[in-house]
This record gives C-alpha cells, sequence and structure tokens, in this order.
C-alpha cells in the first residue's frame, strides 16, 4: 500500500468551503485504481490523494463513454496565477453529477480566480441586458456604462464603437455622473493618451478590434480545454475503437473555427493542433501551440 507522504504547498489557495487540507473519506482505494480513473485529468502525472477517493455515480455523469470512477483531491497549479490550489473529490461530484458538466470539463482556475471570472460573467450578463433595453432610466445608463468600462478593461469587450456610442450617450444623458467619467477615462488609455478633450470628440480610434463578438470570448471563458486535455482524449478514444473520421466529426464544431481570432480561435485552433497531433501518433507537445 502506497503511504501518502507529500506535503502541501504553503501558498495554497484555500476553497471556500473545503478549505486547504486533503479530505479523508475513509475509503480503500488502491493508487492503481485512482491512476485509471484521473486519466482524464493528468493521469499519471497528476497528484491525487487516494485518502480522499469518493466512488462516483456514473449513470449520473454527463459524457460516460469512458467514465471517472473515483473522485480524488487533485492538486492543481492555477492557469492564471500560478499559485497551487486543491481540485476536491466533493467539486468534482459536484460538477459531474449535480451540475451535468462533462467530464471534459476540467478545473484550471484556483478558487479566487474563479471568483473573479464569475464577477466578470456576471457583469457581462447584466451589461447584455440592459444594452438590449429601449427605455433605461439614467441610472440603468450608468450602470451600463460602468460594466461597459468593467468588461473593456478585463478584455471581454473589445467593440470600440460600441464603447464610443455609449460614451455619447452617457455625454448626452448622463454627463456629471463618475460612469461617464471612467468611460472617457477609459476610452483615453486605450487610445493611448489622456481624455484631455470633455466632450470626446477628439479621442481617435485605436487599432484593430481583436473581436466584435463578445459573447464568443464568455463562452471561451466558461469552458476551457487545454491542448494536453484534448490530445489525451483523442488518444483515449483512439484506445477503446473509435474511428479517426469519428473523433474529427466530434472535432469539427471546434476546429472549423480555428481560423478565427480572439480566445475562441486560439482554443479552437489548440484543440484541432492536439486532436491531430494524437491521430497522427506525434509525441506530446511541452507547450501548448501559440
Ligand atoms: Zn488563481
Amino acid at each position: 500500500m502506497l503511504i501518502h507522504t507529500f506535503r502541501l504547498p504553503a501558498d495554497l489557495v484555500p476553497h471556500p468551503r473545503f478549505g486547504a487540507t486533503v479530505s479523508q473519506s475513509g475509503h480503500r482505494v488502491s493508487h492503481e485504481e485512482i491512476v485509471k480513473s484521473s486519466w482524464r485529468h493528468g493521469g499519471f502525472l497528476a497528484t491525487v490523494f487516494p485518502e480522499s477517493a469518493m466512488r462516483a455515480d456514473i449513470s449520473r455523469q454527463k459524457d460516460s463513454v469512458i467514465p471517472l470512477q473515483y473522485y480524488v483531491d487533485r492538486l492543481v497549479t492555477c492557469r492564471e496565477c500560478a499559485r497551487p490550489f486543491l481540485f476536491f473529490a466533493r467539486e468534482q461530484q459536484h460538477w459531474y453529477e449535480e451540475l451535468g458538466f462533462t467530464l471534459d470539463a476540467d478545473c484550471v482556475r484556483c478558487p479566487e480566480c474563479r471568483k473573479a471570472r464569475h464577477r466578470i460573467r456576471r457583469r457581462f450578463q447584466r451589461f447584455s441586458d440592459l444594452i438590449g433595453k429601449d427605455d433605461r432610466s439614467d441610472a440603468e445608463l450608468s450602470t451600463l456604462v460602468e460594466d461597459a468600462v468593467f468588461l473593456s478593461r478585463a478584455g471581454i469587450l473589445r467593440d470600440e464603437q460600441k464603447l464610443r456610442r455609449l460614451k455619447n450617450l452617457a455625454l448626452a444623458r448622463i454627463p456629471e455622473e463618475p460612469a461617464t467619467r471612467e468611460i472617457l477615462g477609459r476610452l483615453g488609455e486605450i487610445s493611448g493618451r489622456a481624455p484631455t478633450d470633455p466632450d470626446g470628440a477628439e479621442i481617435p480610434a485605436a487599432g484593430p478590434s481583436v473581436s466584435t463578438r463578445p459573447e464568443i470570448d464568455v463562452l471561451a471563458l466558461t469552458w476551457e480545454p487545454t491542448y494536453e486535455m484534448w490530445y489525451r482524449n483523442t488518444r483515449d478514444m483512439l484506445d477503446t475503437g473509435i474511428s479517426p473520421g469519428q473523433i474529427r466529426a466530434q472535432f469539427s464544431i471546434l476546429t472549423q473555427h480555428s481560423g478565427l481570432g480572439g480566445d475562441f480561435g486560439r482554443m479552437a485552433s489548440q484543440v484541432r493542433e492536439a486532436v491531430e497531433d494524437a491521430l497522427a501518433g506525434r509525441p506530446i507537445r511541452d507547450t501548448p501551440p501559440p
């Protein structure tokens, strides 16, 4: 029996509910069984804690061609802030059995970065609701402008024309509100100079907008496969007898977008590279392609 002596890193980001210690499920599951069950999320390379193993109810897993038999606390490095955190077995159960996430959904961000992302999504939702509204009150316009500035700084709202139209509306209707100063300031940042002109008329257009489809960027935020994950998935699908044609067909919705710019396009080309590398039997790349 493997005796687990791994010491958790001191800078581990705590989970608001589960804290920063490995859970003890009381189950006795062999390390080998755990590794077999965790192929989707790092396989042999992952740092897992067998003492936390929980048996999965595979009938509740959404994508159960190759089900996960166990959930187990796993040490992960946050993609965003590079700090370590635990993706807890209980969280995995919640994701894959309660929330209906597919097993391809992996946890790549620490609890703090996830919270920041949720904030972005909430503001994007409010922004989307308000921008489509015909009879906005002044207070709503102010909220809308603040959300637009926030989303622009977060790199989500990249349609500069949209910002400019909002700025004009704000100047006409709520010139005294802080939101109006904020959007003038933001447009100044984008164009690379201070917003000296109070009516904003002289602020020139910035370089080309990367994406005018913020909804696609939000999609990329909510679902983030990695090169390595798709590579391993493809190899596992091959191993279970799924043909290359079927595999390509399954990924075609994504890979056909690999020419697009922005986060979504980058993600789609990662998927395409991973699938093609795995199908051709090329070794896994050390780093994801750009
Ligand atoms: Zn983080």
